[in-house]
This record gives structure tokens, C-alpha cells and sequence, in this order.
């Protein structure tokens, strides 16, 4: 069973008789991983993108507090699995194309082009 954050708010405020329950720590622990990854799905698909591979909250407080629940710095790099795989390239990969020499990850402007 997944507690909502209401529920987790809940249950912090009004019990600590459980707490010896080591079940129930899993469980709070499990949560908040599933909690922090959807933070972390979040941020990487709404910050704006940065500067040379990163993404930024660009002032946006919902994005700012996205960020601090991560523990990330503001602008935060984004993993190469993320990144276009041009050498040299720092851009964001938003293209993925089946090539001969296999299936590439790209920005759109080093997407590999279709032949006439
Ligand atoms: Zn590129």
C-alpha cells in the first residue's frame, strides 16, 4: 500500500507508537523513493533547459522546491543518457532515429536525416 503525502502527514502528526515496526519504515521508505523519483521524472521533463547539458528551474518556485526535495543545484546537469550523442555536443537529446548503424539519440539539430 502506497500513503499518500497527505497520509504520510497524517500518520507523522498523530502516531509514533509504530515506529518500531520496521515494516512500516520500509514501506515509509519505499514511498518516498516513489515519491522523489516522480520529483525527479518531473523536473527532468518540465525545467527549462540550461546552459552546456543542464536544466535550470528558471525561477519558477514549484520547480525550485522540485530541485531542493533532490538536493540538486540550480542549474543541475542532466546525465549523459540524456544528452546528444554528437561528439561534442552538449544540447538535449529530443530525437531518437533507427540508422543503419543502429538507432541514434540526438538534439534535432544532429537528428540523422532521412534519405531522399
Ligand atoms: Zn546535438
Amino acid at each position: 500500500m502506497t500513503r499518500t503525502p497527505e497520509e504520510w502527514a497524517d500518520f507523522l502528526h498523530t502516531s509514533h507508537e509504530d515506529w518500531s515496526d520496521g515494516l512500516l519504515q520500509e514501506q515509509m521508505i519505499e514511498d518516498m523513493r516513489e515519491l522523489l523519483g516522480a520529483i525527479e521524472d518531473l523536473a527532468y521533463q518540465f525545467a527549462y533547459d540550461g546552459r552546456a547539458g543542464t536544466i535550470t528551474t528558471g525561477g519558477l518556485s514549484a520547480l525550485e522546491t522540485a530541485f531542493a526535495c533532490l538536493g540538486w543545484d540550480d542549474p543541475h546537469p542532466l546525465p549523459d543518457a540524456m544528452l546528444c550523442e554528437e561528439p561534442g555536443c552538449h544540447e538535449r537529446a529530443t530525437c531518437g532515429t533507427p540508422t543503419e548503424k543502429g538507432y541514434r539519440t540526438t538534439c534535432s539539430k544532429h537528428a540523422p536525416r532521412r534519405k531522399p
